[in-house]
């Protein structure tokens, strides 16, 4: 065991979640780059593994490693999804299919943003807690359990109307189904003042720790996430507050950096990641 081997690569530390974005490192040069340094598994983003989740899937495992996750569902709600709502939930279940070929036990959830023609969070809300609830007996089917992210309030309007832990965790009691947890990103959640309590409450259940960290100069909220340890948010407390609610599961690293780590060779980035993961987390 190394330190390592308790962190994952998301693999849009290296851009993979953007169209054109970091070095261009294919799947297969990714996965042989993280088992050469000991990491425990990996994270894909769809775009970049579709129509392979299976060969992929296993290529990881052949190395001793574990597929973490997938990102993502696409969007449940707002401007972005389809009107029609069997289409939005053609969509999920598509990504829950994905996750399944993969042979990832987790699939990221982003709700979308605010509904059209809607003020406020509410209505979203509900629509999204709606869509959860119809899509996680076809997920628990095929052996995937669902992570509801809540993500920065900045992102309220156009891509998440569910911004808190303290909703994620409410959505996921009134569903009720044991494949329905959270997903806590150190990026959306290091201002809340109420998250290690919101973490202990008995209805909790952690389905991924991602770590990055929130400069204190940001430049861009959405392409500008920092390095764990270069930034104001207490990654080790928020951890902590992890492990107090129960997450026994890897860390998975997940920085959007398009002028800095973007612009790096991805074999210096995952090497920094893992020593910021020993003196920072
Ligand atoms: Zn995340």
């Amino acid at each position: 065991m190394t330190a390592a081997s308790g962190l994952a690569l998301n693999t849009a530390t290296l851009g993979h979640n953007l169209d054109g974005a970091g070095a261009g490192w294919s799947p297969e040069q990714t996965i042989d780059a993280c088992a050469e340094r000991g990491l425990g598994g990996l994270v894909f983003w769809r775009r970049e593994i579709a129509g392979r989740e299976v060969a992929l899937g296993e290529r990881v495992r052949a190395t001793g490693m574990a597929v973490v996750g997938l990102c993502r569902a696409p969007y449940l709600v707002g401007h972005e999804t389809p009107r029609e709502p069997q289409a939005v939930m053609d969509g999920f279940m598509a990504s829950i299919d994905a996750a399944a070929a993969l042979g990832a036990p987790v699939l990221t959830i982003v709700a979308g943003g605010i509904e059209p023609d809607t003020k406020g969070p509410a209505t979203s809300l509900r629509r999204l807690e709606e869509r959860v609830a119809k899509g996680a007996d076809y997920a628990a089917a095929r052996g995937v359990r669902l992570a509801l992210e809540p993500l920065n309030p900045v992102y309220g309007a156009n891509r998440s109307c569910l911004t808190s832990v303290r909703d994620a965790i409410d959505i996921c009691a009134r569903i009720g189904a044991p494949n329905v947890g959270v997903a806590v990103d150190v990026y959306h959640v290091w201002w809340d003042t109420d998250l290690a309590r919101q973490l202990q409450r008995p209805d909790c259940r952690i389905e991924g720790v991602h770590l990055c960290d929130w400069l204190h100069d940001t430049t861009d909220t959405l392409l500008d996430r920092g390095m764990m340890g270069d930034g104001v948010a207490d990654i080790v407390g928020i951890r902590r507050a992890a492990r107090d609610g129960g997450y026994t599961g890897i860390s998975e690293v997940e920085i959007f950096s398009a002028r800095t780590w973007w612009q790096r060779d991805p074999g210096l980035v995952l090497d920094t990641m893992i020593e910021r993961f020993v003196s920072a987390c």
